[in-house]
């Protein structure tokens, strides 16, 4: 998952896919992208199945890149992100624009609900267990994402490219939501090195994700915050990525007792949100 979402071009060219870019000039005039990264991007989102190239004029040969089912349900990670950063990163040069519900046409923020009994959910009210195919082994990436001969990045999302970006950002934010606070617990259960587990710390703590007290980390609230990126990244992979012996990681609801899937509501009109409702303001 980290190896497809790890790269911020790629999120912004998804975001743009979704919003109804098809054409290499829709790209260009959407994003501020060279044409080696965007053609790169768009070839490396048709390998990976999220975007599906269809030629639409045959003299000379022209192609344009549409949405697949794969990329269209990543719709949950990005109004997440997007969300994440309206509130959180104060940072922007220019406030990112409120999201609309065409459903019942107001300013909302996604919420998200359980699947099972309807109630709106934090992170505090489920329970992640490792599941048949999981282990923080098996969990933190083999390598850092792709790698790519043009490492800059947009700067678009430099915080969320901080948890997203990096081989150990996610890992060490889920261990800090399933409790974990030691700087050598998370080295010796995740197996993070010493020296990237030191960068990714000071980091998260300077962006205010983290707090130091004590010889131990701990989320702050906008740490807190970042629950439903992960819930909808964690579920797109397990629906898209997954292995034989079964999911890697099971959620609990604890009020209600059952399995945690996460639906996203409009939290003005408390009906389930569709990707396809979601305009910006
Ligand atoms: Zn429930
Ligand atoms: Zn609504």
């Amino acid at each position: 998952m980290l190896g497809v979402l790890g790269d911020e071009w790629t999120l912004l060219v998804l975001q743009q896919a979704l919003t109804g870019a098809t054409r290499y000039g829709d790209f260009q005039s959407r994003l501020p992208i060279s044409h080696s990264v965007l053609s790169n991007r768009r070839k490396s989102l048709a390998d990976d199945g999220l975007l599906e190239r269809r030629a639409y004029q045959t003299n000379p040969p022209r192609f344009e890149y549409l949405t697949t089912a794969r990329s269209r349900s990543l719709w949950p990670v990005l109004v997440s992100i997007w969300e994440w950063e309206r509130r959180w990163v104060p940072e922007h040069a220019d406030p990112l624009p409120a999201m609309r519900h065409t459903g019942c046409q107001a300013e909302f923020s996604p919420q998200l609900t359980c699947r099972a009994c309807g109630e709106a959910v934090n992170d505090k009210d489920v329970v992640a267990q490792w599941g048949p195919s999981g282990s923080w082994p098996r969990s933190v990436p083999t390598s850092a994402t792709r790698r790519r001969s043009d490492q800059r990045q947009a700067g678009l999302f430099p915080q969320t490219m901080s948890v997203l970006g990096n081989r150990w950002g996610f890992a060490l934010l889920v261990a800090a939501f399933v409790g974990m606070s030691r700087f050598t617990d998370f080295q010796t259960q995740l197996g993070a090195p010493p020296g990237s587990l030191a960068d990714r710390l000071s980091l998260f703590v300077a962006n205010g994700v983290l707090i130091a007290a004590d010889g131990r980390y701990g989320l702050t609230e906008k740490g807190r915050a970042l629950f439903p990126v992960l819930i909808a990244a964690l579920q797109w992979a397990q629906r898209w990525f997954h292995a034989q012996e079964g999911p890697a990681v099971l959620l609990t609801h604890r009020a209600c007792g059952r399995r945690f899937a996460a639906v996203v509501t409009c939290d003005q009109c408390t009906r389930p949100l569709r990707g396809a409702e979601v305009a910006a303001r």
